[in-house]
């Protein structure tokens, strides 16, 4: 007879992981598929200054591997593979497809697959992507060493990658679409105090520039006729993200912007046994902590879920 887990949770980011720390804990059988990008979105951060527990910081990688090897000390295997399509609910039981073309049981799901980058979709980005035109700058940031480069967006993942480019760049253009910046106070203050950083405020990218490589960017003031030439070797667009939610399209409800909804307080998604966590489900907070509060949280209704199942099966008997 096929295996039927208990548990498939699917991505590796703080709410993956977290779910899978409480979920092995209460020895449940379970696996996690990591997804495309295993650590997910943090891997791609420098510098995590308000993860608590950490005084001094702690680098993204650093922290996602930590959080790895915790769910793995308390027994969750790990797989690198995705998840490309989902049965919802045969009977209670809902049926994982993976890309190597296999199929697996389980009673629950939690959802974790995160969020990617935006992009701008302006002509010539995408073309350009890995030829002066990135998402991260901690991956890519190296080859412009010494460069004039651009970033895109006002929030923190905007200031962050600024100021972990400042060290290595010439000079860095933070072009931001209103007249004020999205990002915290304290972000906010960093970038005042450094020589190397620009604003521009009001400014819109207009038009991507260059053939094999990026050669510069047009940039247009709002509410003016005012365009700006920006010579820069490199653009790294921190514009936000959007929630990881294809192949749920139609399957499971969801937002206009294609987040997992959920019940107030809860995990739990419109389909019984199914639980969504982290940046997949929310987009107001998007903090690691609030990813991992949300983590915790699926593993508890999970346990919760599956002792009902128990419960009606005992009620079953009973008949
Ligand atoms: P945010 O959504 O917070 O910010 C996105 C920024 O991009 C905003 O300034 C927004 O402008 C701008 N933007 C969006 N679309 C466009 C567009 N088409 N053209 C130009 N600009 C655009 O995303 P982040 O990735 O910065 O942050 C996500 C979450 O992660 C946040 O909660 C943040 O606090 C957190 N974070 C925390 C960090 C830390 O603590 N060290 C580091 C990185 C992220 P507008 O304001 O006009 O909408």
């Amino acid at each position: 007879m096929k295996k039927i887990f208990d548990c498939i949770i699917i991505g590796s980011g703080p709410a993956g992981y977290t779910a899978a720390i409480y979920i092995a804990r209460a020895d449940l059988n379970h696996i996690l598929y990591t997804g495309p990008i295993p650590g997910g979105q943090l891997i791609k951060t420098n510098e995590i200054e308000n993860y608590p527990g950490f005084p001094k910081g702690v680098k993204g990688y650093l922290l996602m591997e930590n959080f790895k090897k915790q769910a793995e000390k308390f027994g969750t295997k790990i797989y690198f593979n995705n998840v490309i399509d989902i049965n919802f609910k045969l009977n209670n039981i809902h049926e994982i497809l993976l890309d190597n073309n296999k199929k697996i049981q389980t009673k629950t799901i939690i959802i974790a697959t995160g969020a990617y980058p935006k992009y701008l979709n302006i002509d010539n980005e995408k073309a350009l992507i890995g030829h002066g035109i990135s998402t991260c700058a901690t991956c890519d940031g190296f080859f412009f060493k010494k460069k004039d480069v651009a970033v895109i967006g006002g929030g923190d993942k905007a200031l962050e990658e600024a100021i972990f480019l400042s060290k290595l760049c010439n000079r860095i253009y933070i072009i931001i679409r209103k007249s004020k910046m999205r990002a915290s106070k304290i972000m906010q203050k960093k970038i005042y105090n450094i020589n190397n950083i620009k604003l521009l405020f009001n400014f819109e990218i207009k038009k991507i520039i260059g053939k094999k490589k990026l050669e510069y960017l047009i940039c247009k003031k709002n509410y003016s006729n005012e365009e700006k030439k920006i010579n820069v070797k490199a653009m790294f667009l921190a514009i936000g993200n959007s929630p990881n939610t294809n192949i749920f399209k139609n399957k499971i409800s969801l937002d206009k912007n294609g987040y997992i909804l959920t019940k107030k307080n809860s995990t739990k998604t419109n389909i019984p046994g199914v639980f969504a966590a982290g940046d997949v489900k929310d987009k107001i907070y998007r903090q690691a902590i609030t990813s991992a509060g949300t983590g915790c949280m699926a593993a508890i209704e999970v346990e919760k879920y599956l002792s009902s199942l128990d419960l009606d099966l005992d009620l079953d008997l009973e008949e």
